[in-house]
């Protein structure tokens, strides 16, 4: 067995007002699960006294990793850090400003040791957060779903619990603006939900200002949904389906019922054939653009989740698949 058995991964933002009780409560958690555990915090750039303050968590307790970015580079890209540098077989991952209650690991380790590869966090209800947060956040979960050919479940965060392999697996994706959520569901294996109620922040105020919100979401649009850029093409048709029928009805009346019809007809018919190519043609391009960005991700194009009686023929090595 690793010597490692949970590793917590803490992403932090100027948190100084609430990272002490979440220290505590999390070392109480972690502690009453009598196995080996590691708490990484990785500070992203705060700019008041929380690094202080996870410095004399690392002086007073071996448990405890601390990775300090150089600059803010955001909540997803601390989380990957984080998991980048866990070393337990389960990776459990949280929110620094107990909105997350940290007792609900416990039942995600219990459904982890019966066999499931990813337990993420499914929220109930969100206590104490503005209507429009929790309007947006309902808006956004449920346009992405209908969107995405991926099962990316909704009302659920990044506070969930991740096997050893899946987080080996995300290590192997270098794509740079992650919706992290969305790629572990991409990743598959054997996934489960565990519901909690998303408590209120214990201090402070939301680090996610509108700016951040909108970053995320389209992230997550633009990593796991190309629909956007087919719209233009299913305008463009559109559009060119109106033309034929416009032009059909300016020929018509012109031969039957008046002989001298004004050209601007014609001029407002050859404007919309116009509009509608031009939208086809963004549309194609739109295509080529999603190609693009599928080969730029550098996702593996499988992964091979069990594998037997290979060792037979010792040969057949997959280059693509991780
Ligand atoms: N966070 C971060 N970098 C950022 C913004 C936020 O590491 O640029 C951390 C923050 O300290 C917290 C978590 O990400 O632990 C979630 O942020 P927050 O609670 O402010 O978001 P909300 O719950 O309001 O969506
Ligand atoms: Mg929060």
């Amino acid at each position: 067995m690793n010597e490692v058995r949970y590793s917590v991964v803490v992403p932090v933002y100027n948190e100084e007002e609430v990272i002490e009780e979440s220290y505590r409560r999390l070392k109480e958690v972690m502690d009453s699960t009598n196995e080996p555990y590691e708490l990484i915090f990785v500070n992203d750039g705060s700019h008041d006294t929380t690094l202080d303050k996870l410095r004399s968590f690392t002086a007073t307790d071996s448990r405890v990793r601390l990775l300090s970015f150089s600059r803010n580079f955001g909540h997803q890209t601390a989380i990957t850090a984080g998991m980048d540098h866990a070393s337990g077989d389960a990776i459990l991952i949280i929110d620094a400003d107990l909105q997350d209650p940290p007792e609900v690991m416990l039942g995600m380790m219990e459904k982890w040791k019966a066999g499931y590869d990813v337990v993420y966090g499914k929220r109930l209800k969100r206590e104490g957060e503005t209507v429009f947060k929790t309007f947006t956040a309902k808006v956004f979960y449920r346009l992405l779903d209908s969107l995405t050919d991926v099962d990316i479940p909704v009302d659920t965060g990044d506070f969930r619990l991740i096997d050893r392999r899946v987080c080996d697996t995300l290590k192997s994706m270098p794509e740079r603006n992650r919706y992290v959520r969305g790629l572990i569901s991409w990743v598959g294996f054997r996934q489960t939900a565990e519901e909690y109620v998303r408590e209120e922040r214990f201090a402070g105020e939301t680090k996610y200002p509108i700016k951040k919100m909108l970053k995320l979401a389209f992230d997550g649009l633009t990593s796991f949904s190309y629909k956007p850029l087919r719209l233009s093409s299913l305008l463009g048709f559109f559009v060119m389906v109106l033309t034929a029928l416009y032009f059909l009805f300016i020929i018509i009346r012109n031969i039957v019922l008046e002989p001298n019809l004004s050209p601007l007809y014609t001029i407002a018919g050859l404007i919309f054939l116009l509009n509608g190519i031009i939208l086809l043609m963004i549309g194609i391009l739109g295509e080529y653009i999603s190609r693009m960005s599928d080969e730029s991700k550098g996702r593996p194009l499988y992964i091979i989740a069990e594998k037997e009686g290979f060792e037979r023929n010792g040969r057949g090595r997959d280059t693509h698949g991780e």
